[in-house]
């Protein structure tokens, strides 16, 4: 490999090219603007992960052969950089991001990239943008990185080029009116993942497997869809894009990372709060009968989901078999709130960050 191909270059995007901001930032939900730039690199056998180069945002060029067009090549990520009081601008865990799309593309036969390489180019990336990064209370800068298989061809093999980019864009707060419990609906006949199964990869095969059985609980009325596991049917595993935690009296319940759930950041964050708090989390299989029993007898006292778009997000009520079993007085649990407070705060550089996490960009 030549010192050339594998230099960072960058082209700017031009003063007249540069798209507008979003003034609002009230407005900006999630996921729909983008930045003025993108990172892109490429893989091929001879030359290894090759070209590192930060251009303006701009459409892919791809044969319509390419194979994740077809058979779903592809893993991806989403973390997210916050604005603080003084200006500078954070990133939170971003290279445990990093490390975990090494592991989904392990899982997808998809080769690793340099860590430490990709991370100093993402900060690269965000300082070049740093006035995409948003400021009110509750926005950040969303990051995507995505990995896809690009042969040209139609068999069903791993690929042997890929094209790794890496976009970004402000994202809102997730609760516009506030932090408010949501209505979830426990799927017993669909599943979104099975042991042995792409389920802890950060992979799109998992999320179109998902949108069914999230269509019919939205018909229903419930914002998102509890997954039981797919082989008993019994076994709580995830929410949506989310991990799921149970406070039962004064202990926290999680599912193990057994893999068919997503290994969350989120997750791993509030293990650690909690378990520096005093709190016993038991990482176990939990089953959906026994938590209905909790719910039955007053033990459960609070549910909430974590991830790294609504950071927490407390459940107010689960629907199981037909039955209704509202959480706790059905607001947000004390437990849940201060979590949501302490964690935003590391983030937003408001609280003493103790672990580590955060990492300045610029
Ligand atoms: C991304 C994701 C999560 C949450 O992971 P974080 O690292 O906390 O954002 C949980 N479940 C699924 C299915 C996910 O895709």
């Amino acid at each position: 490999m030549t010192e050339k191909i594998k230099k960072l270059t960058i082209r700017k995007v031009s003063n007249d090219r540069a798209k507008k901001k979003i003034r609002d930032e009230s407005k900006l939900g999630f996921g729909k603007y983008f930045s003025d730039h993108m990172f892109l690199m490429n893989y091929s056998i001879k030359d290894g992960w090759h070209k590192p180069r930060i251009e303006p945002y701009h459409n892919l060029m791809l044969d319509p052969a390419s194979m994740v067009l077809h058979y779903g090549q592809e893993v991806f990520e989403g973390m997210k950089a916050y604005k603080w009081g003084d200006g500078s601008i954070y990133l939170f865990r971003a290279k445990d991001n990093l490390i975990r799309l090494n592991r989904s593309a392990l899982k997808m036969c998809i080769p690793e990239i340099n860590v430490e390489e990709v991370y100093e180019y993402l900060k690269k990336l965000i300082a070049l943008d740093k006035r995409w990064v948003p400021k009110s209370k509750g926005t950040s800068l969303y990051i995507r990185p995505n990995i896809i298989a690009t042969d040209p061809y139609l068999g069903v093999r791993a690929s042997e080029t890929y094209l790794f980019y890496i976009i970004t864009g402000p994202v809102g707060p997730y609760y516009p009116e506030g932090f408010n419990p949501i209505k979830i609906y426990v799927s017993t006949e669909y599943v979104r993942a099975v042991r042995g199964g792409v389920g802890e990869a950060k992979t799109m095969a998992n999320y179109a497997a998902s949108l069914y059985g999230q269509m019919e609980a939205k018909k229903l009325g419930f914002t998102q869809v509890l997954w039981l596991d797919a082989i008993e049917r019994k076994y709580v595993e995830e929410v949506g894009t989310m991990n799921i935690f149970f406070v039962v009296d004064e202990e926290i319940y999680t599912a193990p990372l057994s893999g068919t759930i997503l290994p969350g950041i989120t997750r791993d964050s509030v293990i650690r709060i909690c378990r520096d708090w005093g709190i016993k989390v038991n990482e176990t299989a939990l089953s959906i009968e026994e938590i209905v029993s909790w719910s039955q007898s007053g033990k459960l006292k609070e549910v909430f989901g974590s991830g790294t778009a609504a950071v927490i997000s407390p459940v107010g009520l689960i629907s199981y078999k037909g039955k209704e079993y509202q959480i706790g007085d059905g607001k947000t649990g004390n437990l849940s709130s201060k979590i949501y407070e302490y964690l935003t705060g590391i983030q937003y550089g408001k609280v003493k960050d103790p672990y580590g996490w955060m990492d300045k960009v610029v």
